[in-house]
């Protein structure tokens, strides 16, 4: 559970707070991890494997009493398929992201990992292999190479080069003034939000997860790094199962699966071609994203 000990939502605003009273990363995973979590099952084991097969069986969740925020939910992602998540504000994708990594549990229905039910996996074994790369990629107060490494601690300062190579990050870190041990401060400052994105799907190839967690970045990053990141990130994803926030409609046609959300359920399911042809509500969100790129190309 180095990757990430909370929710989406909360886990980008309480980051660097957290860091800013603390030193040393694993102190502050400590206290992260200490957040209310229901206990493991008492069948639960630990699994060392995971090929990364998800399947959601009429998962239906609430965060509090009342209604439900997601409802019905069936889906099913095989080992090393990309799952776009779309639809407007509120409607329920962090939600299940919140539910894929364990954060909160079904109220009803289950969660399938490998098709086995999530109640019987331990949440941290499960969690080792996951990786988040988010919006707002969570660096911390030390060296680049410690930053990267964080993706798993034991790695060598050679896997932590290559991570940096395969994550189209060596060649800026390089010409950083002592390049891997370039000490950053917590919020990043001195490197660009694109820089940040790099080093953050560096961490994460260290980290070798069967499952990706990727929230899309919204601002826009100069057009030479956003192809480093795309490049990478298709790196990254490869052989993975990867479930993305996307706001790219680039990132979302070349997914295998959208699942087209709205009101907590999903209203459509398939590939950009399938949902095209249905002429639903993707056709509709798809023209009106083409419509928009028009009128900026437009001066
Ligand atoms: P966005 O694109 O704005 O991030 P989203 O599709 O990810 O939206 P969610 O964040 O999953 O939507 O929110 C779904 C609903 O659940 C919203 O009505 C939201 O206000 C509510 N919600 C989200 N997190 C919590 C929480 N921790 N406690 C209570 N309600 C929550």
């Amino acid at each position: 559970a180095r990757q990430f000990t909370r929710p989406l939502n909360d886990l980008s605003n309480q980051f660097n707070t957290l860091l800013s009273a603390v030193a040393g990363a694993e102190r502050v995973f400590d206290i992260l991890d200490e957040h209310e979590e229901a206990a493991n099952e008492k069948q639960a084991t630990a699994i060392t494997q995971l090929r990364g097969k998800v399947e959601f069986k009429d998962v239906s969740f609430a965060y509090e009493q009342g209604g439900d925020t997601v409802s019905h939910l069936n889906f099913r992602a095989s080992p090393g398929e990309s799952i776009a998540l779309v639809g407007p504000t509120g409607a329920g994708k962090s939600t299940i992201i919140n539910l894929i990594t364990r954060f909160y549990e079904p109220v009803n229905g289950s969660i399938m990992f490998d098709d086995q039910n999530s109640k019987l996996i331990t949440r941290d074994s499960l969690r080792n292999h996951m990786a988040f790369v988010l919006q707002d990629s969570f660096l911390f107060q030390g060296t680049i190479r410690e930053n990267i490494r964080y993706g798993r601690l034991n790695a060598s300062d050679e896997e932590v080069e290559q991570a940096a190579i395969d994550a189209n990050a060596y060649s800026f870190i390089k010409r950083m003034p002592n390049g891997f041990d370039t000490e950053l401060s917590q919020d990043g400052a001195g490197i660009s939000q694109g820089q940040k994105q790099l080093l953050s799907i560096a961490r994460a190839i260290l980290a070798d997860p069967s499952i990706l967690i990727l929230d899309e970045a919204t601002s826009s990053i100069d057009t030479i790094t956003e192809i480093k990141i795309q490049e990478a990130l298709k790196r990254l994803m490869k052989g993975r199962t990867s479930f993305i926030i996307a706001h790219r409609l680039n990132t979302i046609q070349q997914a295998d699966q959208i699942l087209v959300i709205e009101s907590g359920q999903i209203i459509e399911n398939g590939s950009h071609d399938n949902l095209l042809k249905k002429r639903g509500f993707y056709h509709d969100l798809f023209q009106n994203q083409i419509k928009k790129v028009r009128a900026k190309a437009i001066p």
